[in-house]
């Protein structure tokens, strides 16, 4: 089976000229930044928002508070730090913490760090709420020990009590693939990720990618 793209299918992850970062280049055919999208004019969407970040709403600020992050303290600040720059060009005052479970003593050191820079915390486990997984249908066999209580994850619930705390930033910590999902759709406020879980490299998914011609060969391999 052929597995020759469509130009209509190229996207950026197909391209190596990269043009849209330092425009030194030319846009290739197939280019995201020039090519309409199922009528939506590209130009119009580039317009539209640009217009809204050169104002002074919530986005704006946002946008321009971690453009100054990332420009000023380029290759500098830790990530741990960086949240804590961007929380304080924000405005934020108080940081909500949703925690994994297996990840609840690293979310004490960055809570002990917040309180260190003068920010206010709040922080909930995943586990909250102590609900048996199978309470919502996932069956005994797939817990990680069958035959127990074992609670499931509750980003939902994370998020709520992070909402009624009015937190007015959240900052993921660890929360599984697809928990962490539900948190930010729940969340009112914005959301930002110190740390992605990933149990087999120690929380550096990227590793997988690294390694992805050499230890993890499998991850190129065709599913069956
Ligand atoms: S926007 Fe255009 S230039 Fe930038 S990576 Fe995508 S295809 Fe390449």
């Amino acid at each position: 089976m052929s597995t020759k793209k469509t130009l209509d299918q190229l996207s950026c992850t197909d391209c190596s000229v990269y043009n849209c970062r330092s425009r030194s280049s030319r846009f290739p055919g197939f280019c995201l930044t020039t090519k309409d999208n199922d009528g939506h004019a590209i130009a119009q969407d580039i317009e539209d928002i640009k217009q809204q970040l050169q104002g002074d709403d919530k986005d704006a600020i946002v946008a321009r508070a971690s453009a100054e992050v990332e420009g000023i303290f380029y290759g500098k600040l830790t990530r741990v730090e960086e949240i804590i720059e961007f929380a304080k060009r924000i405005g934020a005052k108080k940081i909500g913490i949703a925690t994994c479970a297996g990840l609840i003593e690293e979310a004490k050191i960055f809570a002990e760090i917040l309180t260190a820079k003068g920010l206010e915390y709040y922080s909930v486990i995943c586990k909250v709420g102590s609900v048996d997984k199978t309470e919502i249908g996932v069956p005994e066999e797939h817990k990680i020990r069958p035959g127990g209580h074992e609670s499931m994850c509750n980003p939902i619930l994370q998020a709520r009590i992070l909402n009624y705390h009015q937190t007015d930033l959240n900052v993921v910590v660890g929360l599984c693939a697809g928990h962490d999902s539900l948190f930010i759709k729940y969340s009112d406020a914005l959301v930002t990720t110190l740390i992605t879980k990933d149990r087999v490299t120690g929380h550096n998914p990227a590793a997988a990618l690294y390694t992805a011609h050499s230890y993890y060969k499998r991850l190129l391999q065709p599913t069956k």
